[in-house]
């Protein structure tokens, strides 16, 4: 029989259509079909569930997660999830709702069952036993054809509309061809790594139905330092390091993670989880030795007159051999100096090197780079209980297509996961009128 789906010039009609094939459109296709925190048996689906992906596969950036490994979600109580998706207590408001209907004991609940077990890694980060990120898509895959889900790949929706008297949504492709549904599910992502297929579509389409809309920023971005002179130290990483953030000599905020030195500048979570704060031209100022003062300081030169201060400060407060020697270097001494050669103005510039080091940021890593989206959907107009649109009944949003950008270690796959489920369960089970 002829394949209505791949018939151009035909309108194919589902009864939830959804927009992008990444973690929260895969979930969504799932929540559609009765997938939930109680219920992993997708054999009972009924209902016409259409996936259009513009990547000829779906899941690209999936696969690039936590570089191959994916980072699904992280440890520990879900509650303590809505702080890391930034400083906006609206924001904690509005992920939470989809958090605590599909947790990450859920999730981990759910790859289990699927025969994918997962482990708790460094940091509470947990990562698929096999640490491979194909076998999270596999799972999604092989749930989406238990339950019958559609798909069609490398077909790009260009174009949304909704006729009010019928009331169906109408999704156009490039290559000419008409969708219908009366729910609609957009997780078309955010605009980070582009080549995964995330364009920032998000925005034609919230501005097709005139939805307010929170201009895309890179977030979870690396930074280059102004005249950074550590080079040298590329890979190198400084763990749980107290961060400072300057702007025009006025301290706005602090932050501690690891932090790693690149070819060009900083990243490593310490870095990257700040930076939806930063702008070109600030001031970061690491806390290489948290609360000396000057006295202990003067006592330990003082304790060990023949021992190089390089050694000296590598030993007492653990810092790495090479980091140590540029840091002196950046300020004109040698590493090989003797404790008992360190004059006042001398021991005086060391106590600001290890208290407030500073750096100033040249750049932000662009979309290229980050590793999330900042901004997008506004959540203002989205039902936080069903992630339907408040000004269009039957639309749903999920993932990174809403203004939502979580901190590295699991954060954002969490919440594209847990998003994606509540807005396809609210249009399967065809909840409207939020
Ligand atoms: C290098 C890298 C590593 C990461 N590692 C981790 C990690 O380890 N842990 C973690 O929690 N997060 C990680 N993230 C972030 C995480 O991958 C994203 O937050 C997550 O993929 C967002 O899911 P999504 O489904 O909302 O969007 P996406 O994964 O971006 O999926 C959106 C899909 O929609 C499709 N699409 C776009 N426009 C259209 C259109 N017009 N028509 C049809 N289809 C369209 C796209 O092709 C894409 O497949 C990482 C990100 C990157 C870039």
């Amino acid at each position: 029989m002829e394949d209505p789906l791949k018939s151009p010039g035909r309108e194919e009609r589902a009864d939830v259509l959804i927009l992008g094939a990444g973690p929260a459109g895969l979930m969504a296709a799932l929540g559609a079909a009765g997938l939930s925190a109680s219920n992993f048996d997708l054999s009972r689906n009924r209902k016409k569930i259409l996936l259009i992906e513009k990547m000829p596969k779906p899941g690209r950036k999936l696969l690039i997660a936590g570089s191959g490994r994916c980072n699904v979600t992280h440890a520990g109580p879900i509650a303590d999830f809505c702080a890391h998706y930034g400083r906006d207590a609206g924001k904690a408001r509005f992920v939470k709702p989809a958090l605590m209907n599909f947790t990450n004991q859920n999730l981990v609940a759910f790859l289990a069952a699927r025969g994918l077990p997962c482990v708790e890694l460094n940091d509470g980060k947990i990562f698929p036993r096999s640490e491979n990120s194909r076998d999270v898509l596999r799972v999604l895959l092989e749930a989406c054809e238990d339950a019958g889900v559609q798909f069609l790949c490398g077909e790009e929706v260009t174009a949304l509309s909704r006729n009010e008297e019928t009331p169906v949504f109408e999704a156009k492709t490039r290559s000419g061809r008409t969708f219908q549904a009366e729910k609609l599910v957009c997780a078309v992502g955010g605009k980070s790594f582009p080549t995964t297929g995330s364009t920032g579509d998000g925005q034609i389409f919230a501005q097709a139905f005139g939805l307010p809309f929170v201009e895309l920023r890179p977030a979870l971005t690396p930074v280059t330092v102004k005249a950074y002179a550590f080079a040298s130290c590329a890979g190198i990483a400084l763990p749980e390091t107290l961060v400072t953030l300057w702007r025009s000599g006025k301290k706005l905020a602090e932050h501690r993670g690891d932090v790693l030195f690149t070819h060009h500048g900083l990243s490593g979570p310490g870095i990257l989880d700040f930076s939806r704060d930063f702008l070109p031209g600030d001031e970061l100022h690491l806390t290489l030795a948290e609360g000396l003062e000057d006295a202990p300081l003067c006592a330990l030169l003082q304790e060990n007159p023949q021992r190089e201060i390089g050694n000296l400060i590598r030993t007492e407060f653990r810092l790495p051999d090479r980091f140590v020697s540029e840091l002196l270097r950046s300020e004109g001494l040698p590493a090989e100096m003797k404790a008992w050669e360190v004059t006042k103005k001398t021991r005086k510039t060391l106590l600001k090197l290890l208290k407030d080091f500073a750096l100033v940021i040249q750049t932000l890593g662009g979309f290229r780079e980050a590793m999330v989206t900042a901004g997008g959907v506004a959540l203002e107009q989205v039902n936080r209980q069903t992630m339907e649109s408040r000004r269009v009944p039957g639309l749903y949003f999920a993932g990174e297509v809403l203004d939502v950008d979580g901190d590295s270690g699991g954060f954002n796959l969490q919440f594209a996961f847990s998003s994606g489920l509540l807005a396809g369960q609210s249009a399967g089970a065809g909840q409207t009128g939020a």
